[in-house]
């Protein structure tokens, strides 16, 4: 959520915290519906304290980018810098073609920065869609890397997060996955395509100076039209316009071959700069939220059906979000996992949606009885899921209830017990085979 506040191009607003603090009292008034305990007030202030801790960094980060860009009084102090050169070049008695060469170079730096962090991301992102294993494939194949991750890491919290928050997860999955895999191929994979991407700009601008200098000499010898000329050609690739340079004299250019030369120079060193500051940090800092890799993954990923079974919470497959027709999934869950219970009993429910379809058992729902066989007839979200009886179930949640059935005893406050007793044909899977078990069905 504060990623998505993007600070470091809208700046710091002081009702981001007032969002935060809605935000995290829902979540726990959610989490409150759920148990039969009440959270006292300070635990709230405490929880969102300990949140804002941890996100000052974040926060005070991208607030000093927004600030190096947006301070009136930083910008001049850095413009400062920039007109002494053009004096100091003055001086040495540059000709305004020089000048004006120089000017146009300062003001390309930053586009040119956008468009080859932006270019980078794009490319990175087209080759973790084929080169990372989670990333390669549908929704159900990242669904199944997170599900070893999971049975790898043996965290019930995080398994918890993820039964109950499908779509957070799975987004700080797919951050975590873009931030190792940066991490992992910085030198091999991303600095080469940021060499590459400086290196193909480079040559377009070039290329744009050379084609404008040919037609204003073939035209009228007007830097306005030089400009024009300059701009068009580059403005599929930057953002940089004629606007960007009003205010600048430059009605005593005439010599543009001299300007072109100067821009050719001048553009080796901005590229240097570029490379040089070019790094893991800035690289995610500096690129504007909506172009980071890890958001257009998540973009790619989550827009999607996130609808949960009622019976035993396994997020719907459907690949639209807001779809026709009914919801539905490959694998139901032991219901248990989400706290289900047999009626007027204190037993987690140790059976499985598909099998529970099959059964001659009934649930209670607004003080009627309905069978599990006929259970769209309870109207409303029963209505709206297409369950089918079947017997192919994954290991893997057999294996989780097994593994941590103490953790979800204790988190429900009821036992797997009698009606609810786990059947000791589960207790055989090994976490191996639980891992194993994902590979064969997805
Ligand atoms: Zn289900
Ligand atoms: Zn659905």
């Amino acid at each position: 959520m504060i990623k998505s506040f993007n600070i470091s191009k809208m700046g710091y607003n002081i009702s981001y915290i007032q969002q935060l603090t809605d935000y995290i009292k829902k979540r726990v008034t959610d989490h409150e519906d759920g148990v039969k305990y009440k959270l006292k007030n300070e635990f709230f202030r405490d929880v969102l304290v300990f949140i804002c801790k941890r996100a000052n960094k974040i926060i005070n980060d991208q607030n000093k980018l927004f600030r190096e860009a947006s301070d009136p009084a930083i910008y001049v102090k850095k413009k400062r810098k920039e007109y002494y050169s053009i004096f100091q070049k003055c001086c040495n008695g540059a000709t305004s073609a020089a000048i004006w060469g120089h000017i146009i170079c300062q003001k390309l730096k930053e586009p040119i920065e956008q468009s080859v962090y932006k270019k980078t991301a794009r490319d990175l992102t087209d080759e973790m869609r084929s080169n990372c294993e989670s990333l390669n494939g549908n929704r159900s194949n990242l669904e199944k890397h997170i599900l070893k991750k999971l049975a790898e890491e043996e965290d019930f919290d995080k398994y918890m997060n993820y039964i109950y928050n499908p779509r957070d997860h799975f987004k700080s999955f797919i951050r975590d996955e873009v931030s190792q895999y940066i991490t992992d191929k910085f030198s091999v994979s991303v600095l080469p395509k940021v060499e590459e991407n400086i290196e193909l700009l480079q040559q377009k601008i070039i290329k744009a100076a050379n084609e404008s200098t040919e037609h204003v000499q073939v035209n009228r010898e007007d830097a306005g039209l030089w400009l024009k000329s300059f701009t068009q050609q580059l403005s599929d690739e930057l953002i940089f316009s004629e606007k960007d340079l009003s205010g600048v004299n430059h009605d005593d250019v005439h010599d543009f071959n001299l300007l072109q030369d100067v821009i050719k120079k001048e553009l080796v060193h901005i590229m240097h700069d570029i490379r040089s500051e070019f790094n893991t940090e800035t690289f995610l800092l500096k690129l504007d939220y909506k172009f980071r890799p890890d958001e257009l993954l998540i973009d790619h990923f989550c827009q999607c059906c996130w609808v949960q079974c009622v019976f035993c919470g396994a997020t719907c497959t459907n690949a639209i979000e807001n779809h026709v027709g009914d919801h539905s999934v490959d694998f139901h869950r032991v219901r248990g996992i989400i706290g289900a219970n047999y009626y007027l009993t204190q037993n987690l429910c140790a059976d499985i949606c598909t099998n529970v379809v099959a059964s001659d058992l009934h649930f209670y729902i607004q003080d009627e009885w309905f069978k599990y066989r006929e259970y769209r007839r309870a109207g409303g979200v029963y209505a709206q899921w297409s369950i089918t009886p079947d017997v192919s179930e994954l290991p893997h949640w057999k294996w989780f209830v097994c593994r941590f059935q103490k953790n979800l005893e204790k988190y429900y406050n009821k036992t797997f017990e009698d009606s609810g007793k786990i059947p000791d044909e589960w207790r055989k899977y090994s976490k191996q085979e639980a891992i194993m078990s994902l590979n064969e069905f997805f």
